[in-house]
């Protein structure tokens, strides 16, 4: 490429574009200094880690799936003010609409998603964000990002319409033991990326950064959030809750991309860095789901001790099995469960919002459907 803002330097001077520096040299931010000689970015410079290529370029476009999800993302654009809380509040207010096995349902469900909200997004800015180094999945971490504070923006919305304890609602990560032991698993993941002296670029960083994407995309928001959803949605298509219901399944639409985006994230580092996925590692990763479906049945006989309108914590749990072994195959892993049919084949539906409009016969709002999302 011809560097005509310095015509007098020859080109056999330059420093070869992205190859002799040592990686901890390389400015793989986008906030190093300026490279008045570096040449401009090729699709084959391109990388989703350990990238030399300049990462402010984001043209030419390498990887087509992270732009149609950013694309998707602002095409599914929603704000939690514009759902009516008022059903939700009569419901909430009066002495026996609900169960208190409902109640405790929802508050733990609620309370569950308040703090996760923001668990996830701090994970994405200061862990993730950094360390991917592709502009174009960078676009669409920001896109997340946002939505992400819409999301702890639709909790602060429910808690303020409903009256609830904001403190034991935004603490209940802190103070309810089953709820607690998920969010600590998580975070143990991305506490190796918060270390200020983390850097990829060695084996075993680049699996410590692969373990946080699988605890975060994968699971946090793959697998944890859905039996989240389901609850919600479980109550919504039985009328309870509709507002509420209604918000989980615009939620549940963005969470889908957000899933779909990190297992395309993993399997573009596993193409890039086939050495980074051995055996031994396939291993820890289906041990983490493994796991995580464990610490949700945990949570589900805590959250459901009982049961209620046909939901109870073993169907919870025979739900958390199937998203398991379909996470798995998603990461081209051996199921970890026996296979199983998915009780809850209503929840493939709910992320089409003009199929289950009419259940919850909210006001109208046409939001523009991003095409046909079929990536549940
Ligand atoms: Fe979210
Ligand atoms: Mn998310």
């Amino acid at each position: 490429m011809l560097d005509w803002s310095e015509p007098s330097a020859p080109a056999s001077h330059a420093p070869p574009p992205f190859a002799a520096s040592p990686l901890a040299e390389t400015d793989q931010t986008g906030l190093g200094t300026i490279d008045r000689r570096g040449g401009r970015v090729s699709v084959d410079d391109k990388r989703m880690i350990n990238c030399r290529a300049d990462v402010n370029q984001l043209l030419p476009l390498k990887y087509k799936w992270a732009w149609e999800k950013y694309l998707a993302g602002c095409n599914n654009h929603w704000m939690p003010t514009e759902v009516s809380m008022q059903a939700d509040i009569a419901l909430w207010k009066s002495r026996d609409g609900l169960t208190e096995d409902e109640r405790r349902a929802i508050k733990r469900n609620l309370g569950f998603f308040a703090a996760s909200e923001s668990l996830v997004a701090n994970n994405i800015v200061l862990a993730i964000y950094r360390h991917l180094t592709n502009p174009e999945c960078r676009q669409y971490l920001l896109r997340q990002s946002f939505e992400e504070a819409v999301h702890t923006h639709t909790f602060q919305y429910i808690v303020e319409s409903l009256g609830l304890d904001e403190g034991e609602l935004f603490n209940m990560y802190r103070e309810v033991p089953s709820i607690t032991d998920k969010a600590a698993w998580a975070l143990k993941h991305t506490q190796h990326l918060d270390d200020p002296d983390f850097k990829t670029g060695t084996p075993e960083a680049d699996q410590a950064f692969l373990r946080d994407l699988v605890a975060f995309y994968v699971i946090f928001e793959g697998m944890w959030f859905y039996t989240g959803f389901a609850q919600i949605l479980s109550l919504g298509r039985r009328n309870k809750m509709v507002g509420i219901a209604e918000q989980y399944q615009y939620i549940l639409r963005d969470e889908s991309i957000h899933l779909n985006f990190g297992i395309d994230v993993i399997n573009q580092i596993k193409i890039e860095n086939p050495h980074l996925w051995t055996k031994a590692f396939q291993d820890e990763v289906r041990d983490m789901v493994r796991t995580a479906a464990e610490l949700e049945a945990a949570y589900g006989r805590d959250t459901m001790p009982r049961g209620f309108l046909g939901l109870n914590a073993a169907l919870c749990e025979t739900y958390m099995h199937f998203i398991a072994n379909r996470r798995c195959a998603q990461l081209g892993l051996a199921r970890v469960f026996d296979e199983t049919e998915n009780p809850f084949p209503w929840m493939s539906e709910a992320m089409d919002l003009k199929k289950e409009k009419n259940f919850f016969e909210t006001r109208v709002i046409e939001y523009q459907n991003g095409g046909a999302l079929t990536w549940e």
